[in-house]
């Protein structure tokens, strides 16, 4: 009852956010983050019609998925290890956090063996944090020549988390960093990125001001986390 009405809450604010920035509700995807919440909880967000799903680590996500609708569609949203890729790219229909060349190579040789085409963004470090993964945002542009021989991954976008901040105000210029570096691939290198996934529970808002196009939103629809 009380996910239903969250994520009903959610997906209004959504739909509020989008408008005042002149853009269509339909531009913006929901993927609740359902990490460390078991399946009946995630079942509640199904039954009010919720179908796209966030997980962060591949071995928790198996089972879930295997015991939910079939219907669902999986994002990874969390960091990927190289081990992980052969189990993770069949059950994710996308995978955000894609944060170094070695592992765009390593996911491409598995989609070879797998004969899948799997659908990547590409994790930016838009703060420079040390403790974030991510490419360097001013590494990427220098990337693109080598990124784009890769045949098998569909690059179809840049995702981000910035820092931790007390106010979601605070995320604005690093989700208007993430804009500018995706529109600076579109015109210098001719490397055309439609999706930005950026903005969680606190700060989601903000990023739809800003161009979000995927929301990656957990607390404000299923509550606190016991583990993050
Ligand atoms: C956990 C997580 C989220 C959701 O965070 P909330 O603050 O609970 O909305 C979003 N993105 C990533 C990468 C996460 O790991």
């Amino acid at each position: 009852m009380q996910t239903s009405q969250n994520l009903s809450k959610v997906l209004s604010a959504i739909n509020d956010s989008a408008r005042q920035a002149g853009r269509s509700a339909e531009s913006v995807s929901l993927i609740a983050v359902s990490k460390t919440h078991p399946v009946e909880v995630v079942q509640e967000a199904v039954d009010a019609g919720q179908l796209i799903f966030g997980e962060n680590r591949v071995q928790e996500a198996q089972p879930k998925i295997t015991a939910l609708p079939a219907k669902l569609r999986w994002h990874l949203i969390g960091h990927l290890q190289s081990n992980k890729v052969r189990l993770a790219l069949p059950l994710f229909e996308l995978i955000h956090g894609v944060d170094s060349l070695e592992l765009l190579a390593h996911i491409d040789r598995v989609a070879g063996d797998l004969g899948l085409f799997p659908r990547v963004l590409l994790q930016v470090n838009v703060a420079g944090e040390a403790s974030k993964f991510g490419f360097p945002p001013g590494k990427l542009l220098g990337f693109v020549e080598e990124i784009v021989k890769f045949d098998r991954v569909q690059i179809e976008g840049l995702m981000t988390i910035p820092p931790l901040a007390p106010a979601p105000e605070h995320s604005r210029r690093y989700f208007v960093a993430l804009r500018e570096l995706r529109d600076k691939l579109a015109t210098e290198c001719r490397f055309p990125l439609p999706q930005l996934s950026m903005g969680m529970s606190n700060d989601f808002r903000v990023a739809i001001e800003e161009g979000a196009t995927m929301v990656r939103v957990g607390t404000a629809i299923f509550g606190e986390r016991r583990r993050g």
